[in-house]
């Protein structure tokens, strides 16, 4: 089918003009490989996109030899520049993909996690030793800066490689279960963690290594072998992560990366991996959980934001509008948990607002190659026009933008400038919906109760903050938000601590990743269960006899009330119970 006449809307906005930035379906050329130009397809003759690829195209992590492969290009898009291809999995591909990955699983699954450990260590080493050419690779790809790449995604996940290669032993070490009287009983019971099987993971671009990265090395540690299939705008930081666990020696199979665009997702969602964490839009999470739900895979879905800082008035005002310009301008805006909604405290606003711009307009802007950058480019067209409509929509309702507001004027490529915009409400696109871009719409507040109420009128609950000096009191704030984790004195960063879960409530989904919480979405539970006198029959099987009654009614009173003292007075009908059972 021809994706071009189907879609003529790119899925990201990425113009399909040849000098345009983005994403598109490409002349089946494969450089890298050197596959030869093939030639037009007879399916499809009206549409020079679709062109089948005619021979196996190499991949990081495997070889895919498909008649109806297609490639994605990768553009830089501070540049317009064209920075290399990936093949467009289809669903044999995928389905393909996951057989090797059961293949490969169950042999991973038997070594101890030290030897799992080792090979998260080796590819951790490579990653240092390609810090470089990983941070450009990044930053290319995305627009960030090349110093964000290495700060917001190498270093996070350096830090979980080096937590779950070491921990994960002890995060999942089998629990014993107080079970209560039933102990006297000679029984005891125990947890133990299994692995899944094969994960399915489904990334966005914001994050292109550390969100795809962080998931893979902790399926992996569980005992997992994992499909990972990147955004079509990033597939090359994906490819590289399958470069360096081939250079980690981790076995053949168990890291299947298969490239491609929201159907490539969509197959694997169908192909029945054991478990599938998605990280992405509410949109398409929701249509993840359907085709999920149709084959009971369990899911986490790690969705959209729109989270909220409250500033009140005891805050140290330099520190919060610090905070809050890093909070929304970092990534150029778009990381889920970025500040998208700022409301102050009406005493301190003017001093606050006045700090926001002074500072926003001392930012640097440019393309990610330059040194001394803060802002980059934005990643994607789409994205720069939800942020016009959102910015249009507020200006045409009365809000005021005191810096920034439109695209950046000096730089050709996809960039908005750091934007600081007051006399906002919640009746604004901007303060409802997903911005995703470089923008900071401050509302001032009266009292606590009002801060509350506002942060929690929103359809999401990734994260928040709030910002006081009484750490009791933020801490009593902070317990009234609606979110998967609210930080006092701090924005956004906390995805980046490995130990700590990262996961929504609302509709910024549901599950978790990182920490203990996010391990334990990686594995099987079993309860073990062992009865220690299997000679002695249990008191509660057949026969139901009189005096079996007489001694069920006992139990209901005492038994059941935790007491050890009320159930070992039942031990002489107990007792007689045994020997009525004999006779
Ligand atoms: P997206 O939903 O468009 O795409 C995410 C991934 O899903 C891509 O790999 C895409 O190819 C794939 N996909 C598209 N259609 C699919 C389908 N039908 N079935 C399966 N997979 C499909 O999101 P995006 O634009 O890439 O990312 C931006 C969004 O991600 C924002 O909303 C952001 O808030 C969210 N996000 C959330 C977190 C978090 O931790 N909560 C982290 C990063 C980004």
């Amino acid at each position: 089918m021809c994706w071009r006449n189907e879609r003529p809307a790119l899925p990201h906005g990425r113009a399909t003009a040849p000098a345009a930035i983005g994403f598109r379906k490409a002349r089946g050329r494969v450089p890298a490989s050197g596959a030869p130009v093939p030639e037009i397809s007879s399916s499809c003759k009206s549409c020079q996109f679709c062109l089948p690829l005619r021979s196996p195209i190499k991949m990081s992590t495997q070889t895919i030899e498909s008649e109806t492969a297609r490639e994605i290009i990768s553009y830089d898009p501070a540049t317009g520049e064209e920075i290399g291809r990936a093949p467009l999995a289809g669903g044999r591909d995928v389905r393909d993909a996951l057989k090797r990955a059961r293949a490969a699983q169950p042999a991973w699954a038997g070594l101890s996690f030290r030897e799992r450990g080792q090979v998260i260590l080796r590819a951790r080493k490579i990653v240092l030793a390609q810090l470089e050419e990983i941070g450009r690779l990044i930053s290319r790809e995305t627009g960030k800066p090349v110093a964000e790449a290495i700060s917001m995604e190498i270093i996070p996940t350096l830090d979980l490689m080096h937590y779950f290669a070491h921990s994960t032993e002890r995060l999942l070490r089998p629990q014993k279960i107080d079970i209560g009287n039933y102990g006297l009983m000679g029984r005891s019971s125990q947890v133990i963690y299994k692995p899944l099987g094969v994960v399915g993971i489904i990334s966005p671009w914001n994050f292109p290594w550390a969100t795809p990265l962080d998931e893979v090395v902790m399926s992996l540690m569980a005992g997992n072998a994992v499909v990972l299939k990147p955004s079509e705008l990033t597939p090359l930081s994906a490819l590289k992560i399958g470069e360096i666990f081939k250079q980690a020696l981790l076995p053949t199979g168990l890291l299947e990366i298969v490239t491609g665009d929201g159907t490539t997702g969509a197959a694997l969602t169908e192909a029945g991996t054991d478990k599938i964490m998605f990280t992405g839009s509410v949109e398409t999470g929701k249509r993840v959980a359907e085709s999920a739900a149709r084959h009971l895979t369990p899911t986490v879905l790690e969705l959209g934001g729109k989270d909220p800082m409250i500033v009140l008035a005891d805050a140290n005002l330099q520190s919060a509008a610090r905070a809050a310009i890093w909070g929304a301008f970092c990534n150029a805006g778009q990381a889920c948990a970025s500040v998208e909604r700022c409301y102050v405290h009406e005493s301190i606003a003017t001093e606050f607002i006045d700090l926001v711009v002074k500072e926003t307009r001392a930012l640097k802007q440019d393309k990610a190659t330059e040194s001394n950058i803060d802002v980059g480019a934005m990643s994607n067209e789409k994205q720069v026009r939800i942020v016009e409509e959102h910015i249009a929509d507020a200006s045409s309702r009365g809000a005021r933008v005191l810096t920034g507001g439109r695209r950046t004027q000096n730089l050709s490529g996809l960039f908005y400038e750091p934007t600081v915009i007051t006399e906002v409400d919640h009746s604004m696109d901007l303060m409802r919906n997903e911005t995703f871009g470089p923008v900071l719409p401050i509302m001032t507040f009266k009292t606590d109760d009002e801060a509350i109420r506002l942060a929690n009128d929103s359809i999401y609950g990734l994260t928040a903050s709030v910002f006081t000096s009484n750490m009791r009191r933020g801490r009593r704030l902070a317990e009234q938000i609606e979110a998967g984790t609210v930080m006092v004195n701090e924005v956004v960063y906390t995805h980046a601590v490995a130990q700590t879960p990262w996961g929504g409530v609302k509709q910024s989904g549901y599950g978790r990743t990182h920490g203990r919480l996010g391990l334990l979405e990686l594995v099987t539970p079993q309860h073990i269960h062992v009865n220690r006198v299997p000679l002695v029959p249990d008191v509660w099987w057949f026969p139901y006899s009189t005096g079996a009654g007489l001694l069920f009614r006992r139990l209901a009173r005492r038994f059941t009330t935790g007491s050890f003292l009320q159930a070992s007075l039942l031990l002489p009908q107990m007792i007689r119970r045994l020997l009525e059972r004999r006779q």
